[in-house]
């Protein structure tokens, strides 16, 4: 796995330097929309460590830091309303998904039916 890359667009967005819409902070996430949504709810949920992917952060963060981010996407689903009617988390890990920014982070989606998952 490549060295996190402290130029990423998301890395940029946690230091503030690229505007990005906070629907949701806390210690261990950040939360904007999507800049190109592929869904009525398409937001993006990243963790605030130098993580490059899920397989990353599952494998070096800290227990309080996976706890923290897991329960930081359920409060981002509850803020947006879309915990009754359901919604997806999906995370791209390296070149076969397509993962393009090199910094962990969950799409969640919804607020309409998505259809499955690899249409
Ligand atoms: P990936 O393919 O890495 O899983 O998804 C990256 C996502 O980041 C894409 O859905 C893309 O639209 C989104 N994205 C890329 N650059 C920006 C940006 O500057 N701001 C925001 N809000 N989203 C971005």
């Amino acid at each position: 796995m490549s060295a996190y890359d402290k130029s990423n667009v998301f890395a940029r967005i946690l230091r503030g330097e690229i505007p990005a819409k906070i629907i949701y902070e806390d210690d261990y996430a950040l939360a904007f929309p999507d800049i190109a949504p592929q869904a009525p709810v398409h937001v993006l949920i990243i963790p605030k460590g130098p993580y490059t992917s899920f397989d990353d952060f599952s494998t070096s963060a800290t227990d309080a830091e996976i706890i923290g981010f897991n329960r930081a996407i359920v409060a981002v689903a509850r803020k947006l309303g879309v915990h009754e009617s359901g919604y997806r988390v999906l995370s791209n890990v390296g070149v076969h998904s397509g993962q393009e920014v090199p910094h962990y982070h969950v799409h969640l989606c919804g607020g309409a039916p998505l259809g499955p998952l690899l249409s």
